[in-house]
């Protein structure tokens, strides 16, 4: 039986994760739930998982637990969760850079590491991956691509390869006319064509600056440098990435949009269990296309690759300001044009190397002022 803790069990990855645990209840059991502020629905997932423990970040009023859940609540809480004793492994499925933390005490308590949060590799990749090698924990890819490219490399992230081919959907806007994008609304940049998830990652999405992320991910992850990544947008999310080795084979994984297949491989891994996820239907899919990306539609994705270039303090910088301009952009208060140019302008600074987590949260602290003095005012 594996004990899992779900870190962000209420957003878009944790309730799948839930719904993977429920299918083998024979080999899965969750033993801690912690979210953000969300009490009504993990007090419901609580009553139908009974964890010994369910913690919310956000202070406020106790909440009502059904009978064997301990419930607390604040920071405390939220970091006994994320470092649970009686679990085997931690799903990070927290949104940002709230999710490295998470990650850190998860490494430092000695638990395999399933790692839905990308941001915690992209703003402090070096010191998660050495902190893991120290503890001697697993981290186990959970992003769609990584856990292809893993596959790929048959579950060892230091073979050797001569590329990676990074897909990419392109994004809800992905058709638009380029002139149409100063207008496009928080609801028109959310609507996905092939992914349901949370809305920060699916704005990344239609920006793809999310795919820059990816990129900043697949380098930690698997030792490659920037060179070694072509990204190309691949409209049908079948091939959810692709690894050329030095011979020039080159092995794709594929399989339906669904994020429920790598959540369920980074918990069952090296096994496959049987799953009744819906199968590809080749002969019915017609034409798989792949295309560079334009660099005009997406701007957002360019700066994620000189952030990746100049290293440093510029891929944290890069998800703070990428956060601030998300925000700003969803509650109305910049264009979706916008976005870039506050990225751009919030990166134009020396941003030095942060190596320990607090010298990143204040380096991530310092981004975000600066993004936020560059927002319009209210
Ligand atoms: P959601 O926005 O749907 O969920 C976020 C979760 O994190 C919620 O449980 C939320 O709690 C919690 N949370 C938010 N802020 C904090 C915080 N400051 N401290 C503690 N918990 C917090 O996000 P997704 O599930 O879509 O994404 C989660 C992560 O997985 C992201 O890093 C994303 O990039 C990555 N990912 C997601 C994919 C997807 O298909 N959704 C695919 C690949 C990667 P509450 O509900 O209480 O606010
Ligand atoms: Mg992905």
């Amino acid at each position: 039986m594996k004990k899992i803790a779900v870190i962000g069990s209420t957003g878009s990855i944790g309730r799948q994760a839930l719904a993977v645990a429920a299918r083998y209840p024979e080999r899965f059991c969750v033993t801690a739930l912690a979210a953000h502020a969300n009490e009504r629905l993990l007090a419901e997932q609580a009553a139908a998982v009974r964890p010994a423990f369910a913690a919310l970040r956000a202070e406020g009023e106790a909440v009502a637990m059904p009978a064997g859940v301990r419930f607390a609540r604040g920071e405390g809480a939220f970091e006994e969760a994320c470092a649970f004793a009686d679990a085997d492994i931690v799903l990070v499925a927290v949104s940002g850079f709230a999710g490295l933390k998470a990650t850190l005490l998860a490494v430092g308590a000695g638990k395999d590491v399933a790692l839905a949060n990308k941001e915690s590799l992209v703003v402090g990749g070096t010191l998660v991956l050495r902190r893991a090698r120290e503890r001697g924990v697993r981290i186990l890819p959970v992003d769609s691509e990584h856990s292809a490219i893993w596959q790929c490399l048959h579950f060892d992230r230091t073979a050797p390869f001569r590329r990676i081919l990074l897909t990419a959907s392109g994004g809800a806007l992905r058709d638009l006319p380029l002139e149409a994008l100063p207008s496009v609304t928080a609801r028109e940049a959310l609507a996905h064509p092939n992914w349901k998830m949370g809305p920060k990652i699916t704005l990344d999405c239609a920006t793809m600056l999310n795919k820059g992320f990816e990129v900043i991910e697949a380098m930690h992850l698997f030792g490659a440098s920037l060179s070694q990544i072509e990204v190309l947008v691949h409209r049908e999310s079948i091939v959810h990435s692709m690894v050329e080795f030095a011979d020039g084979a080159v092995l794709a994984q594929m399989g339906m949009p669904s994020m429920e297949l790598p959540i369920q491989l980074a918990l069952t891994y090296p096994e496959r269990l049987d799953c009744a996820l819906p199968r590809v239907d080749f002969a019915a899919l017609g034409a798989l296309t792949f295309a560079a990306v334009d660099e005009a539609r997406y701007p957002c994705f360019r700066l994620a690759l000189e952030s990746a270039k100049r290293g440093g303090g510029y891929p944290c910088a890069l998800n703070a300001a990428g956060e601030v301009a998300a925000e700003a952009f969803l509650g109305g208060r910049i264009r979706y044009t916008q976005i870039a140019p506050v990225i751009e302008a919030s990166l134009d600074a020396p941003w030095p190397d942060a190596r320990s987590y607090g010298e990143l949260a204040a380096l991530d602290a310092a981004v975000r002022a600066r993004a936020r003095s560059l927002l319009p005012s209210q």
